[in-house]
């Protein structure tokens, strides 16, 4: 089933204690207001543990902003999906434009890490979206349906049921340069198409798209309105409370 689903991704942001008092801030939110969508937010690495207790039993997802594409060993700075796994964590953002353009991530290595997320029982939020240049040039369509069919190509099918994928044209991200409800609604079409190509309709239909760059709290609801726009991955605005439930309560 398509979830319906509002992540904060809160990227090299806050101290520890700025994270933990954002996330029981959240917390409260939640219990009050009760919103429809799923939330997840994803801290830094080091504040995982106490965040995953901090939000135990709570409807907050805690998912990492990134997994090792390697099993144990000798990775320095690396953390695995089996180690984020012991603190609690069950999900993770891969693939995002950061790890991609600053770390030279590619698909074929962002697939590696989806596998091991999946070996150990998490789950991924696959971040996919194209450079300015691609939509100018008139590439946007090839470039995001190479970053899924790699990624996603040695994924086993059963697996797959549930995905989370996140449009986030590279142009948008931390721009204030929204992609417009048409343009986005096309993309997140032609992901479901491809995915459902791929992987088979079922597995189309039960992936959750989600649109990331530049969403904030005026411009959120007329992106959900968009029939395949299943939620949204936020990075700025995450980080301000108001901003944050504010999407969160759009996405009816
Ligand atoms: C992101 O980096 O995932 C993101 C969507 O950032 P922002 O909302 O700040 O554009």
């Amino acid at each position: 089933m398509r979830r319906k689903i509002v992540a904060g991704n809160w990227k090299m942001n806050l101290t520890f204690q700025q994270a933990k008092e954002l996330a029981l801030r959240l917390n409260t939110w939640v219990k009050t207001n009760k919103p429809v969508a799923e939330i997840i937010v994803a801290p830094t690495h080091l504040y995982l543990e106490q965040l995953n207790k901090d939000l135990a039993n709570s409807h907050i997802i805690v998912a990492s902003q990134n997994v090792s594409a390697m099993e144990n060993g000798a990775y320095t700075g690396d953390v695995s999906a089996e180690q984020l796994l012991s603190i609690g964590t069950k999900m993770s953002i891969v693939g995002h434009s950061e790890r991609r353009a600053y770390h030279h991530e590619q698909d074929k290595y962002i697939g590696k890490k989806i596998t091991h997320l999946y070996e150990h029982g998490m789950s991924p939020i696959l971040c996919v979206g194209e450079k300015l240049e691609d939509r100018d040039s008139g590439r946007h369509f090839d470039v995001v349906e190479e970053q899924i069919t790699v990624a996603l190509e040695r994924q086993n099918v059963d697996d797959l049921k549930n995905l989370i994928v996140a449009y986030e044209p590279v142009w948008a991200i931390g721009t204030g340069k929204t992609a417009s409800p048409d343009q986005a609604q096309e993309m997140h079409a032609f992901i479901r198409k491809t995915i459902g190509g791929q992987h088979g309709i079922s597995v189309a239909n039960s992936t959750s798209i989600l649109y990331g760059g530049s969403v904030n709290a005026g411009n959120a609801r007329d992106l959900f309105e968009q029939y395949d726009i299943d939620g949204a991955l936020v990075g700025g605005a995450s980080l301000k409370l108001d901003d944050f439930t504010t999407i969160i309560s759009a996405r009816k």
